[in-house]
């Protein structure tokens, strides 16, 4: 086994082969997804070479999972050689996965997609199509979520909601990181250093043309959603805070409503002096200081936010850190994967 190795903040070419070598490099981020590898492997192989022929790769990235997903990617890795799987050293959360699949990946053209087949991998045609007739980005959007929660549902079409009107950045809505992009977008992509990422808001932050794909969102393959609440809220946070300052504005919204309630309530009290009706109202000194006290810890909790995320950005962390890269051993030459290393040095 090789040493674990790691990729600075701003992510590098890591592999021998230059970008661009073959034509669709597909990235797919893992996290105990082992029951869904074979369907999956068989969708996007069939897609894949009706689309493109031979030259192509699947990278496929275990997130530090519990599960048997990476022996089943060893299993797949030795039988197909367009297989290129990374083991990340530990689990590092869906968007640093993702990273890591498309800092090390060698397409012309990028498709990403969830391992759970939720999205349809037959939809890389149109995509290709639209690419062709000069989109630089196509993203599939969900017309409809099957064998989701309601609360999910309702969740998720908030999120992207206020994240739309948050945000100066046209974000679009219903969509995640189902989406095919051209070289050029991922190029500008990893050269974005932010640790905190949200990879659709980072990718419509690049620009070109940018198209959707209607779809309907299917139900799990396998398993069941890795997106825990807690996971989703400080995704979210994430989100808003890493394309937005408007809630730090908000803070001073809201003490300016602060402060002219507060200036009502002077008046109110010297009013009540002036007529020498003095005695205070225990229930509405109470009200005021929950109140100021509650407006005060929000505007705090904004800023802290704030803070912490500049905090960790400037530690300048490497984004992910792999443990190995496992491909076909004893391939000879071809398009796509021509003998990649089984492990990188990313110095
Ligand atoms: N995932 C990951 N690391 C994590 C959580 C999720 O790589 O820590 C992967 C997961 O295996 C899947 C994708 O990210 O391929 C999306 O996760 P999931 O399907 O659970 O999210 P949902 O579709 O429910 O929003
Ligand atoms: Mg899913």
């Amino acid at each position: 086994m090789n040493p674990e190795q790691h990729a600075p903040a701003r992510v590098p070419s890591t592999r021998p082969t230059p970008a661009g070598s073959c034509r669709l490099s597909i990235v797919v981020p893992c996290f105990n997804e082992a029951d869904s590898l074979a369907a999956l492997h068989g969708r996007l192989t069939a897609v894949a070479q009706r689309t493109v022929g031979e030259s192509y790769e699947i990278v496929l990235v275990n997130d530090g999972s519990t599960d048997r997903t990476l022996a089943a990617m060893r299993a797949l890795a030795t039988e197909d050689s367009h297989l290129v799987c990374i083991d990340l050293a530990r689990n590092h959360g869906h968007q640093l996965a993702l990273t890591a699949g498309l800092a090390l990946c060698r397409g012309e053209r990028i498709l990403i997609i969830d391992a759970d087949l939720q999205d349809p991998p037959e939809l890389l045609e149109e995509m290709m199509n639209r690419m062709d007739q000069g989109a630089d980005v196509v993203y599939g959007q969900r017309q409809e979520r099957h064998g989701e929660t309601w609360f999910k549902k309702i969740t998720a079409a908030l999120f992207y909601r206020i994240l739309y009107s948050f945000s100066s950045i046209r974000i679009p809505v219903d969509t995640g990181d189902f989406r095919l992009m051209s070289r050029r977008v991922l190029s500008v992509l990893n050269d974005m250093p932010e640790q905190h990422r949200f990879i659709r808001g980072m990718v419509a932050w690049v620009g070109f043309r940018q198209e959707a794909v209607p779809y309907v969102r299917e139900p799990r393959y396998a398993g069941s959603t890795k997106y825990t609440l807690g996971k989703m809220f400080s995704f979210a946070i994430d989100a808003i805070t890493g394309f937005s300052t408007r809630p730090l504005h908000l803070s001073f919204y809201l003490a300016l409503t602060a402060m002219a309630g507060a200036a009502a309530l002077a008046l109110y009290a010297l009013v009540q002096w002036s007529k020498g009706d003095t005695i205070a109202g225990w229930t509405s000194l109470i009200l005021v200081v929950s109140v100021f006290s509650s407006i005060q810890l929000f505007c705090l909790g904004i800023m802290g936010a704030y803070l912490g995320r500049t905090y960790l950005e400037a530690k300048r962390r490497p984004l992910f850190v792999i443990r190995e890269v496992i491909t076909q051993t004893g391939l000879s030459s071809g398009e796509c994967p021509p003998s990649p290393p089984s492990s990188v040095s990313l110095s």
